[in-house]
């Protein structure tokens, strides 16, 4: 499904953030980057949705190379979540879940219908939080409206980087099971990025652990715990 081959990104001040780096992750797997701040699990997600180009090698998806695609098209293949999520402060919840539909081009109520279902689906009530504004949400709730947004044209990828850093380690392990029982139903292919070898180890199928630039392993949660 995606594919790395030897690939290289030299930032422009010379800093090497991603050295060499070949994997793949299969269809409908969930693969979590772990490691320290700074080792380049960020650049490698950047570059699957053409935020940034690799400086060599390729990446393929569904064994196409990225590189020959159209960066608009690429994206509605791909939601992305970010520590941070993004929303618009003067729009609704429910419309801020809409957006997507409504750029894809789909009516109003039908856009409206389907941020409500995806709404539900991470766990907000659509009647009541889809009618308030995004700071009248705690943390948590808007980190839920961001994996709503990134599912709202159904891609088939999804790359979470941080997604549950910012919020307390109480509300992260309700993300962390919800999101857990959402990808048993939606079976998205996903790359998760955390500095948290217990998150990683929680919801990755298999787990990339990054030392500077590079996956040092790549295996199930059980060999990167050293279980036998
Ligand atoms: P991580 O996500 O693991 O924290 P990043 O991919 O963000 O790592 O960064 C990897 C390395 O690349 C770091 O040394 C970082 O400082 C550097 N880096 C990231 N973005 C840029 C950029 N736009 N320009 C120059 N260096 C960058
Ligand atoms: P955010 O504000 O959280 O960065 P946007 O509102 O820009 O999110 O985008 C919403 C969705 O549209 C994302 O989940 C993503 O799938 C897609 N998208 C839009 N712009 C980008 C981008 N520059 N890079 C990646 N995905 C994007």
């Amino acid at each position: 499904m995606i594919r790395f081959e030897n690939v290289t990104k030299r930032y422009a001040d010379g800093t090497t953030a991603v050295d060499g780096l070949s994997f793949e992750v299969c269809r409908g797997e969930l693969v979590t980057l772990v490691g320290p701040s700074g080792c380049g699990k960020t650049t490698t997600m950047k570059m699957v949705n053409r935020l940034t180009e690799p400086t060599s090698g390729r990446i393929l998806l569904d064994g196409e190379d990225i590189a020959t695609l159209d960066p608009v098209r690429l994206r509605r293949r791909i939601g992305y979540v970010i520590q941070q999520v993004g929303l618009f402060p003067h729009k609704t919840v429910l419309d801020n879940t809409a957006t997507v539909p409504h750029l894809l081009g789909w009516q109003r109520a039908r856009a409206r219908k389907r941020a409500a279902e995806l709404l539900e689906l991470v766990g907000l009530d659509p009647s009541v939080h889809g009618e308030r504004y995004p700071d009248q949400l705690s943390g948590g709730q808007r980190q839920r409206v961001g994996v709503a947004r990134a599912l709202a044209a159904d891609p088939p990828v999804l790359l979470m980087d941080e997604p549950f850093g910012a919020v307390d380690p109480v509300v992260r392990e309700r993300l962390q099971s919800e999101f857990l029982k959402l990808q048993e139903t939606v079976r998205k292919t996903v790359l998760f990025v955390t500095h948290d070898l217990e998150e990683a180890v929680r919801l990755g199928d298999r787990i990339a652990v990054y030392g500077r630039g590079r996956i040092e392993q790549f295996d199930s949660p059980a060999a990167v715990l050293g279980a036998p």
